[in-house]
C-alpha cells in the first residue's frame, strides 16, 4: 500500500490524481492532502479520502481548517503554512509526493520531497524551470525517484530507452551524451496551439481571460490555461524537458498537434520515432506514474482512432505567439534567466487574469525584464528565490511604468 501526499489536491490534477487513486483503494491511499485557500473543499475531500493529515498553505486558515474538520468528525489532524507543506512533503506519513501545486509556490515542498527521497510525481513544472539543476540535485542526495507527470514529458519518459528506470539523475545533466549513445536524436514536444491556433496578433490584441481559459482539448487551471493560450506552456516544457532528459535546446523541437492525441515523440538516430498515444486526459499520465513500472486502470476512455480522424501536425507560429522563443532565450542564457522568465510570466498573466494587462503584453513584459535582468550563475536556493522576487517586482515596476 502506497501512501501519497496530494499537494494541490484542490485543483486540476489533484482531482485527477485522486480519481486514480480511489480506483485502486488496495494499492493507494492519500495520506496527506494540500491546497491553497479553500478550506471547504479541502475539508470535503478529507470526508471523501480521509487522510492523516490536512494542510492549507494559507497559515491564516489554520483555525477555519481544523473546526471544519472537527465539525465533520473527520479524524484528519490539520496543518497549515507554507512550513507545514514542506514538511509533509518530507515527513512519515507519505512515501510517494504528488506535486500538483501551481507556480513558484510549489518550489520549496518540491524540493523537500525530492531531499527526502520520496517518489515525486511532478506536475508542478515552475519549479523545474527554476530550478532544474537543483531539483536533480536533491532527487541523486534523496535517493528518490522523478516521475514526469507532465503529458509531454510522460509521453518522453515512456518513449525513452532503458526501462524500467525512473528519470534518470545520475545521468543529468552531464547526460547529453548519454541521449546520444542511446541513439536518440530528438526529442519532439507536441503543443495543442491552444485555443488561439491560426490566429493572428490583430486578432489577439482583445481577447479576454474567459477565451484564453477555454482550452479546446484539455480542462485545467487558469494559470495553465493562460500559459497554453500563449505558448508559454510550450517554452516552460521545453526547458522542463531540458532538465528531465539532458536534451539540448536544439534536440528539442516543438510541433503543433490540435488533436492533442499523440503527446510527444522521440526520435531515434536510425529514423524511427516513438510516440505515445491516448485520449488527453491527465488520468493517464498520473496512473502510469502512480503505478510504474507496472500499469493499471485509470479510468480514462480507449482511444478511438478511427472516430478520432486525422492527426493533423505543423509548426508553431512563432511571430504571433513569441512567448516560446522567449523560453528558448532563457534557457540559451542559462543561470538564473529561466526564474527570471517563469517569475515574469506569472506576474503577466495573474495581471491579465485581472483584466489589467492586454493578451499581447504578456510576452512584452517578460521580454521586458529579461532584458532587464541579467543571467547569474545559480547559487542556491536562497538566490533563486531571491531572484525570483526580484524579477516579480521588477516586472510589477514595468507593468506600472507601461513598458510597451
Ligand atoms: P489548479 O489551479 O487547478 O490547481 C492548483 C492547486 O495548487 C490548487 O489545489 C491550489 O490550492 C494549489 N495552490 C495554489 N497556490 C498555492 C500555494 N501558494 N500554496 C499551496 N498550494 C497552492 O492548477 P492545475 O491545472 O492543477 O496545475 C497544477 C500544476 O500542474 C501546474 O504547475 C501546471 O502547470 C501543471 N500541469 C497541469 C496540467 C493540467 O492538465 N491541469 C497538465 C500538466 C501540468
Ligand atoms: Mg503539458
Amino acid at each position: 500500500m502506497k501512501k501519497i501526499a496530494v499537494l494541490g489536491a484542490t485543483g486540476s490534477i489533484g482531482a485527477s490524481a485522486l480519481a486514480v487513486i480511489a480506483r485502486h483503494p488496495d494499492r493507494f491511499r492519500a495520506s496527506v492532502l494540500a491546497a491553497h485557500r479553500k478550506v471547504d473543499e479541502l475539508v470535503a475531500l478529507c470526508a471523501r479520502f480521509r487522510p492523516d493529515l490536512a494542510v492549507i498553505a494559507d497559515a491564516a486558515l489554520e483555525t477555519a481548517l481544523r473546526d471544519q474538520l472537527a465539525a465533520a468528525g473527520l479524524p484528519t489532524r490539520a496543518a497549515a503554512g507554507m512550513q507545514a507543506l514542506n514538511q509533509a512533503a518530507s515527513g512519515e506519513l507519505c512515501d510517494t509526493v504528488v506535486g500538483a501545486i501551481v507556480g513558484a509556490a510549489g518550489l520549496e515542498s518540491t524540493l523537500a520531497a525530492a531531499r527526502a527521497g520520496k517518489r515525486l510525481l511532478l506536475a508542478n513544472k515552475e519549479s523545474v524551470v527554476m530550478a532544474g539543476a537543483l531539483l536533480l540535485d536533491a532527487v541523486r542526495a534523496g535517493g528518490g525517484e522523478l516521475i514526469p507527470v507532465d503529458s509531454e514529458h510522460n509521453a518522453i519518459f515512456q518513449c525513452l530507452p532503458h526501462p524500467p528506470r525512473a528519470v534518470d539523475v545520475e545521468r543529468l545533466p552531464g547526460g547529453r551524451p548519454d541521449l546520444v549513445e542511446a541513439g536518440v536524436r530528438r526529442i519532439l514536444l507536441t503543443a495543442s496551439g491552444g485555443p488561439f491556433r491560426g490566429q493572428g496578433r490583430a486578432d489577439l490584441a482583445a481577447v479576454t481571460p474567459a477565451q484564453a481559459c477555454a482550452h479546446p482539448k484539455w480542462n485545467m487551471g487558469r494559470k495553465i490555461s493562460v500559459d497554453s493560450a500563449t505558448l508559454m506552456n510550450k517554452g516552460l516544457e521545453v526547458i522542463e524537458a531540458h532538465w528531465l532528459f539532458g536534451a539540448t535546446p536544439a534536440q528539442i523541437e516543438v510541433v503543433v498537434h490540435p488533436q492533442s492525441l499523440v503527446h510527444s515523440l522521440v526520435e531515434y538516430a536510425d529514423g524511427s520515432v516513438l510516440a505515445q498515444l491516448g485520449n488527453p486526459d491527465m488520468r493517464t499520465a498520473l496512473a502510469h506514474a502512480l503505478a510504474w513500472p507496472r500499469r493499471i486502470e485509470a479510468g480514462v476512455a480507449a482511444l478511438d482512432l478511427v472516430q478520432s480522424g486525422a492527426l493533423q501536425f505543423e509548426a508553431p507560429d512563432r511571430d504571433t505567439f513569441r512567448c516560446l522563443d522567449l523560453a528558448y532565450r532563457a534557457l540559451a542564457a542559462g543561470g538564473t534567466a529561466p526564474t527570471v522568465l517563469n517569475a515574469a510570466n506569472e506576474v503577466a498573466v495573474a495581471a491579465f487574469l485581472k483584466g489589467s494587462l492586454p493578451f499581447l503584453a504578456i510576452a512584452e513584459l517578460i521580454e521586458a525584464t529579461l532584458d532587464a535582468i541579467s543571467a547569474e550563475p545559480v547559487g542556491g536556493i536562497e538566490h533563486l528565490i531571491h531572484v525570483d522576487l526580484t524579477a516579480r517586482r521588477m516586472a510589477q515596476r514595468k507593468m506600472r511604468q507601461g513598458f510597451c
